[in-house]
């Protein structure tokens, strides 16, 4: 059997609002107001606390914002927010019922396994996929080939295949000898025949 995996953001589910009108939102509902130094403060905490994979790395970041209040409240509305604001691709749980009678699938994010999983269920996509592996699990975020080798310990298969929107993915694929294919939009019926299994 050979093994897809997905990227999450962008490619099983996209925003379909900006990132930035969501954390403002966030900001105003529990703290009844919003500055763009707040914005920048938790963009700053938040990209140097993911990329080194420290953990919980939303709710430290609302943290470090002076001024802002009630970090578990804001995380959590940020989180709903999220998950609402995310849609599929048309078609993307009927794509992946049939890949699944022909391939093991499965997710491999750069996230936090709690909130990459509450996106999913959110969507009721997890029942289509077999393993849910994050970039944190793995102390490390894709290009690295952490991830790729965790996911082939979680996902043993004869191939592995990448399926994601960003260069990352793919040039992390590409390190780790798995195929690649550059998702696009649309939906994911093709993908069979688009992902280059031959090396
Ligand atoms: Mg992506």
């Amino acid at each position: 059997m050979r093994a897809i995996l997905f990227d999450l953001d962008g490619t099983l589910l996209r925003l379909t609002r900006e990132y930035h009108d969501l954390l403002a939102e966030t900001f105003e509902t529990v703290c009844g107001t919003v500055d763009d130094g707040w914005l920048e403060a938790y963009d700053e905490a938040f990209y140097d606390l993911f990329a080194a994979c420290e953990p919980d790395p939303v709710r430290r970041a609302f943290d470090r914002v002076e001024g802002a209040s009630d970090p578990d409240a804001l995380a959590a509305t940020l989180r709903e927010r999220e998950a609402e604001a995310c849609e599929p691709p048309a078609g993307a749980a009927a794509d992946l019922e049939r890949l699944a009678a022909s391939y093991d699938l499965g997710v491999l994010t750069n996230g936090v396994p709690g909130w990459q999983r509450y996106k999913l269920r959110a969507h009721d996509l997890e029942r289509y996929v077999d393993v849910v592996v994050s970039s944190y699990e793995a102390g490390a975020h894709k290009p690295n080939v952490a991830p790729y080798r965790l996911a082939e310990r979680r996902l043993p298969a004869d191939a592995h295949a990448m399926v994601g929107d960003a260069d990352a993915d793919v040039r992390g694929a590409q390190k780790a000898g798995w195929a690649a294919h550059r998702y696009d939009g649309g939906g994911f019926g093709d993908l069979p025949d688009a992902i280059r299994w031959e090396r």
